[in-house]
């Protein structure tokens, strides 16, 4: 990280425009520590440009910064330019998926991220698996670097914390976590009202979708693996975007004896499967056997070429097999 901090602090200091990159169907986190990191370049008088081919979920449209944020097909590449690309919490470039050509563009790639599965890519590598966040590692960062954190950054920071946590409830609710908490509330960041805007104005077709693919659920390997699936035709019936899948998982997960939920959801490349984990199972090696990866207890990845019946077969298969067989990716807690 030491090494990894100069050399994204000299590329910010001797740089001008930078463009920021998020991974595909961004989450709280993505969102909150790309706007936060605009804002603080901003503050520096510098220009930055967050690209994103999917948009931001609207729960968090409530957050500032949002003017640094454009989409893909807005932006004509030919036309383009940037000094420095600053990938958050991407565990490799390819998951921003398509404002990859973007940030090739940039003659320098700075990765800050979070993923224990990172590739380390790029020429200033800030990846810390035991931040809670990578909003965690801006937090840091922004400390190093002197950066004033006013109530705009400090919202940001919070959203970005308080959703990848799981609003401080995972195991990445370490003290570092918290102090960043409070010291984001002492700067501005009002949790109650954040947690409103975030939890408690959902879109009534999230509600209506997560009804749907309940009926799904199914239980397997004795009660130790539970699965649900979120199909086209589903997001069709209730008028469901993509964000509206998000929280699903969680549901799956909350059964007593429950060691693995997996999701599984047609996408348009094709099937995307998520898996949460308790008790010690590894979901980022799960999901890395079918090239995805993430964190140790939430990961996932995209399986190509498949039927979501095909994928589920194959995948519940693994799971299984990793249950029952492999004992050395039971992590001991
Ligand atoms: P989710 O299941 O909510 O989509 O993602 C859970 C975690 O797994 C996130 O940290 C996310 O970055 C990671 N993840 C999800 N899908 C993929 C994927 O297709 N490839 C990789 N490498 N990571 C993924
Ligand atoms: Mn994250």
């Amino acid at each position: 990280m030491k090494e990894g901090l100069a050399r994204a602090r000299e590329l910010i200091l001797s740089h001008r425009r930078f463009v920021i990159l998020e991974h595909e169907k961004p989450d709280g986190d993505c969102v909150g520590s790309s706007l936060a990191l605009a804002l603080a370049l901003e503050k520096w008088g510098k220009q930055a440009l967050i690209v994103s081919d999917d948009p931001h979920p609207v729960i968090y449209d409530f957050l500032p910064g949002q003017e640094h944020f454009t989409r893909t097909g807005y932006l004509g590449l030919a036309d383009f330019h940037a000094d420095v690309a600053i990938f958050l919490d991407c565990g490799e470039p390819e998951r921003c998926g398509r404002a990859l050509p973007f940030a090739q563009k940039a003659k320098y790639w700075v990765n800050i991220d979070h993923h224990v599965s990172n590739t380390k890519f790029g020429d200033a590598v800030l990846v810390d698996p035991s931040a809670a966040a990578t909003g965690e590692i801006l937090w840091y960062l922004f400390g190093e670097l002197g950066v004033n954190i006013d109530a705009r950054i400090a919202v940001c920071l919070y959203v970005a914390v308080l959703t990848d946590t799981g609003s401080f409830r995972y195991e990445n609710t370490t003290p570092r976590a918290l102090r960043m908490a409070a010291d984001l509330i002492e700067k501005g960041a009002r949790p109650q009202e954040i947690s409103e805007l975030v939890y408690e104005a959902k879109p009534l077709s999230s509600v209506m979708l997560l009804g749907e693919a309940l009926q799904t659920l199914e239980i397997h390997a004795g009660g130790k693996i539970a699965c649900v699936s979120v199909t086209r035709e589903m997001m069709k019936k209730v008028a469901a975007t993509s964000e509206d899948t998000e929280g699903i998982i969680t549901y799956p997960r909350s059964i007593q004896g429950v060691m693995v939920a997996v999701q599984f959801r047609e996408a348009d490349e094709g099937v995307h499967v998520s898996f949460r984990t308790r008790r010690a199972v590894d979901a980022s090696r799960i999901a890395e056997t079918f090239g995805g990866g993430g964190h140790p207890r939430a990961a996932g990845a995209l399986i190509k070429g498949k039927t979501l019946p095909e994928v589920k077969t194959l995948v519940l298969e693994e799971v299984r097999r990793v249950l029952e067989q492999n004992p050395d990716l039971v992590v001991k807690a």
